[in-house]
């Protein structure tokens, strides 16, 4: 029997996560000169990232001898004041997704479920299947949570629901009122991940502050990520914020030094340039615009986004994705989020979009 035969059947049945492709593999594959590429597909900032944040991860990278402090009291500290939470309420991740994985570890295994949404972001059902425990996945309603039917699911033996919002790949959004209406109906043994990735890009009017409900639901967690719109995708840096026993929990499964010292040092500095995250923030609204205004014109489906990426349909999904990617254009086939017809386009500049609905006319064409 080989190694890979002996590894557990939850372990062999799980898809890998298929990334957005880099824009070196795409040159490569293509021939193509890096600089012309466009890469829509792993919704990047496409203003890079704040200047005190790059300052201060060039400034760290003389610390690279040392082990990071595997308490990243700066980082909480700032966070907490951000949040203004207690230093006891914040557990650091190598990105968010290393929170989720803390879950699954912590919470999950065989004999235990968790629930999610159809077409939720996909490191929930890789969590919880590593972890050996069962996916419930719900039925989307309009490509978003159902949150009846998820409350509906909750059994004896789940330990976790996990609800992005907005959430990738749709884009979808529960406002405030219903989405806390479900974390109170929720049993107070089974944890509510809020995975907030791209809140920084709600409109004022749809932003909630779900770091006020904690003390009311003892059984939330809120994710954070430096990925999207800090700009800081690359150094991994994440958070969660919960109960201090729930934090507890999730700090005797994490790795000791998960955090780089490069990545907390940006993201201190990121965290205190909020000008930055709001110009990232205007550009994304104006982009939003841009996109949709095209594919309202040319008829093309395509589901009403509360982040920084669209997903729409382009009826042959992979035959379309091809052309574009021929014409130097990544954007993110989603046929594994159970939408092969769909693809998602991450809101890039001005003349990205631009170049995107150049090269989607003609691949329609
Ligand atoms: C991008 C994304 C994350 C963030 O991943 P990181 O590990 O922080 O880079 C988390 N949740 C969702 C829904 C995302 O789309």
């Amino acid at each position: 029997m080989s190694v890979f035969d002996s590894a557990a059947a939850h372990i062999r049945s799980i898809s890998p996560y298929q990334p957005g492709k880099p824009i070196s593999e795409l040159a490569r594959e293509m021939g193509l000169e890096e600089a012309g590429i466009v890469k829509l597909a792993s919704n990047e900032n496409p203003l890079g990232m704040s200047e005190r944040a790059k300052a201060a991860a060039l400034a760290a990278i003389t610390e690279v001898p040392r082990y990071p402090d595997g308490n990243g009291f700066e980082l909480k500290q700032a966070v907490s004041r951000h949040h203004d939470l207690g230093m006891n309420q914040i557990v650091l991740g190598n990105g968010s997704n290393d929170v989720l994985e803390m879950v699954a570890r912590a919470l999950l295994g065989p004999g235990r479920s968790a629930v999610y949404s159809k077409h939720a972001f996909a490191v929930y059902p890789l969590a919880t299947l590593a972890a050996g425990a069962t996916g419930i996945e719900v039925p989307a309603r309009d490509f978003g949570c159902d949150l009846d039917a998820m409350r509906a699911a909750i059994r004896d033996d789940t330990r976790v629901v996990f609800i992005a919002n907005p959430n990738n790949p749709t884009g979808t959004f529960i406002e405030a009122g219903p989405l806390e209406r479900f974390i109170a109906s929720v049993p107070q043994d089974v944890l509510v991940v809020l995975d907030e990735a791209y809140s920084e890009y709600l409109p004022a009017a749809l932003a909630y502050d779900s770091a006020r409900w904690l003390a009311r639901y003892p059984n939330l967690l809120v994710s954070r990520t430096f990925s999207k719109a800090y700009g800081l995708a690359g150094l991994r840096v994440g958070y969660g914020i919960g109960q201090p026993d729930v934090i507890d929990l999730l700090n005797r499964v994490r790795q000791p030094f998960n955090v780089t010292n490069v990545g907390l040092a940006a993201a201190v500095a990121a965290l205190a340039d909020q000008d930055f995250v709001r110009r990232s923030a205007e550009l994304n609204a104006a982009g939003l615009k841009q996109l949709s205004a095209f594919f309202d014109g040319a008829g093309i489906g395509y589901i009403r986004s509360y982040a920084n990426f669209i997903a729409f349909r382009a009826g042959d999904g992979a035959g379309v994705n091809q052309r574009l990617l021929q014409q130097g254009v990544i954007v993110r086939p989603i046929a594994g989020y159970a939408m092969p017809e769909w693809l998602r386009v991450s809101v890039g500049l001005e003349s990205e979009n631009a170049r995107f609905i150049d090269a989607l006319q003609k691949a329609l064409a």
